[in-house]
């Protein structure tokens, strides 16, 4: 039986190993590639992706009109970590990025090096978040670690410059100038990468009026228990835990001492939060009064505790969470309208993504690092006329490891064997070759440090189960999707269940080895 199966996984695996062949494009000019790029937004927070939350009308144009993926995860949910696994197409342990904490290797081989050695022109501005200076681009214009929401500076190949604005705006703003001057003999591949949605989500306040006389609907998992689930239960990423000042937006004078434990143990949140909305211009201070002196009057007349503080908090939360979105969403029509008015449209691949998925109250949290679906996955949808009909939508395993290989591949670049990931060009005619992966391999690494206290943990998931395993603690966890697509009953040990658990075992074991990774601690 176990050999059979392990002929069976080599017979889908191989395949993916060994055939680095690329066909040329069939386009007659080579093709641009606009990679646009979110922090920390999550699918529920996508009209295409059905959220109920908010309209994302030119995120959705992207994925109307070329293909959507519903089955898209990380490798690793965390920031910089999946940064970095999307620019070698090597997963973390052997990309040296296992977690926020380490340096980019910037000597390493990379797409945009590849693509700018073939002639492109490579591009990055926004979020880089990699401590080391970008390199492979031709031009890069980026914030400087997190980056703020308001009158960020940024380096422009080594040039500080302070800018006055909104973010979102200026970052749009760059992007569209830098594809205006750029060698318009050249095909070019832009890295456009918000800092939005990141944490501590600070609205323009052109959006202040959003959802302001409306109660968002709680998730049903809010009050989430974490039974069967004792490594769920160990965590700081409570929604109920945010602080008071620098998520809530609250001053001392409105709540006293900060009670919020908000993920860090010695975090000065108080400090931060009065250091950032002084930062603002008197401008915008007096639209950000205008709009939060009432939200902070209504907490000093209702001083809500315990369940009723939880939901005022998730409220909060989630109101400039989607509102931040909507400037991200907005500023993503107005470089779509420049490819159209260009002419670029046509042989330009789109795509939108972001680093990760996010908990938007499930389980009661906000934050990834979690391989629960939630943060295990991320909005993926492309655009490129010609090899993606309009309308697509796929359910094929893609990983943000497969990124590198296919910017390569439509570019005609050949994939390195070093890469790990494929080529996503199969799946454009929505047509799932036998090959595929039918499983994929996860590893999250930050943990005592950091923030928000997960334990370490890696798994394996397929398109019906989820096996996790929490190395530190030797804790095991099962899901099965199917039947309980929450992951609120963890069926590990459960009888019944031991022939799919030694099945996913051996699974997780072949992955390990495949991608290289039996050196480290081990079911
Ligand atoms: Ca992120």
């Amino acid at each position: 039986m176990k050999r059979i199966f392990l002929v069976l996984i080599l017979a889908f695996l191989l395949p993916s190993c060994v055939s680095r062949k690329v066909e040329k494009p069939p386009a007659k000019k080579p093709l641009n590639i606009l990679f646009i790029m979110t922090d920390d937004h999550a699918e529920q927070a996508i009209s295409s992706y059905g959220s109920k939350l908010i309209d994302t009308p030119n995120i959705d144009r992207i994925a109307n009109e070329g293909i959507r993926f519903t089955n898209s995860f990380v490798t690793n949910s965390i920031c910089a970590p999946s940064r970095a696994v999307m620019l070698t197409g090597k997963y973390s342990h052997l990309n040296g990025l296992r977690d926020n904490r380490d340096r980019f290797d910037g000597s390493q081989m990379t797409f945009p090096k590849l693509l700018q050695k073939a002639g492109y022109f490579t591009a990055v501005v926004g979020k880089w978040h990699l401590k080391t200076q970008p390199t492979g681009f031709d031009y890069w214009n980026v914030l400087i670690g997190q980056g703020p929401y308001y009158n960020p500076t940024m380096i422009a190949n080594g040039d500080t410059l302070s800018h006055t604005g909104y973010t979102t705006d200026v970052i749009t703003d760059i992007t569209l100038d830098a594809l205006k001057n750029r060698d318009p003999d050249k095909p070019f591949c832009m890295l456009y990468h918000h800092k939005a949605p990141h944490r501590n989500w600070m609205p323009a306040p052109r959006h202040f009026a959003m959802y302001k006389d409306e109660d968002l609907p709680l998730p049903e998992t809010f009050f989430d228990n974490y039974e069967s689930r004792e490594a769920a239960a160990h965590q700081d990423m409570r929604i109920a835990d945010m602080y008071m000042s620098m998520d809530m937006k609250l001053m001392p004078e409105d709540f006293g001492e900060e009670t919020g434990t908000g993920g860090h143990g010695t975090f000065d949140a108080v400090k931060s939060w009065i250091a950032t909305y002084n930062r603002l211009t008197p401008e915008q201070k007096a639209a950000w009064d205008a709009h939060y002196d009432p939200i902070r009057k209504d907490f000093r007349e209702k001083q809500p505790t315990g369940k009723d503080l939880a939901v005022w908090k998730y409220q909060r939360y989630m109101k400039d969470y989607l509102r931040s979105v909507a400037a991200v969403d907005e500023n993503i029509g107005r470089v779509l309208a420049y490819l159209d008015e260009n002419g670029l449209a046509e042989n330009t691949l789109v795509i939108y993504t972001s680093d990760q998925g996010f908990y938007l109250g499930e389980h009661g949290w906000y934050d990834k690092r979690f391989m629960y679906e939630e943060s295990l996955g991320m909005p993926l949808v492309m655009r490129l006329p010609g090899m993606i009909k309009s309308g697509e939508v796929s359910d094929a395993m893609v990983l943000n490891l497969d990124f590198a290989p296919t910017f390569l591949d439509i570019a005609g670049v050949e994939i390195p064997e070093e890469m790990q990931g494929n080529s996503l060009r199969p799946l454009f005619d929505n047509q799932t070759p036998d090959s595929w992966r039918k499983s994929m391999y996860y590893h999250y690494y930050e943990y005592p440090h950091g923030w928000h206290s997960v334990k370490q943990h890696y798994g394996v998931r397929t398109y019906q189960h989820k096996l996790i395993y929490y190395y530190n603690d030797n804790i095991w966890e099962l899901f099965d999707l199917l039947q309980d697509p929450a992951e609120l009953n963890n069926i590990y040990g459960v009888a019944g269940n031991e022939a799919i658990t030694a099945e996913l075992k051996e699974e997780l074991l072949q992955l390990r080895e495949l991608y290289n990774e039996v050196e480290s601690s081990g079911p």
